[in-house]
């Protein structure tokens, strides 16, 4: 078993650019530079530089768009792709419609289950 390479060999550089590119997943940028996608967070934190969330968080704003809290994915902040939730800020559901959707149909599985329906 080939056991992923450290971090701490990859140029502070790489390791830089690999974590504030957004538009790829980190799972992605570690498998290029072969090295765990913890070690490049523990590399960027490190150096500095703010949580993954908190700039996804602040780009989608300035653009409008929020990320889904389960599958990640940067969508337009608008009720076409978020369910109304009054109780947040922006007046939108964290989670995208089709993960709400998985996730209510999951749920009800699981409490039909639990009553053993
Ligand atoms: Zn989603």
């Amino acid at each position: 078993m080939s056991r992923p390479l450290k971090a701490n060999v990859i140029p502070a550089s790489a390791i830089r650019e690999a974590y504030l590119d957004l538009d790829t997943t980190l799972r992605v940028s570690a498998e290029r530079l072969g090295c765990g996608n913890d070690s490049i967070v523990t590399r960027a934190r490190a150096m500095g530089l703010p949580s993954r969330g908190v700039l996804l968080t602040e780009r989608a704003r300035a653009r409008a768009e929020k990320p889904c809290k389960r599958c990640c994915e940067v969508k337009p902040a608008t009720a076409e792709h978020f369910n109304a939730e009054l109780r947040n800020r922006d007046g939108l559901d964290v989670y995208c419609k089709p993960c709400s959707r998985w996730y209510s149909r999951a749920s009800m599985a699981r409490r039909r289950m639990e009553v053993g329906l």
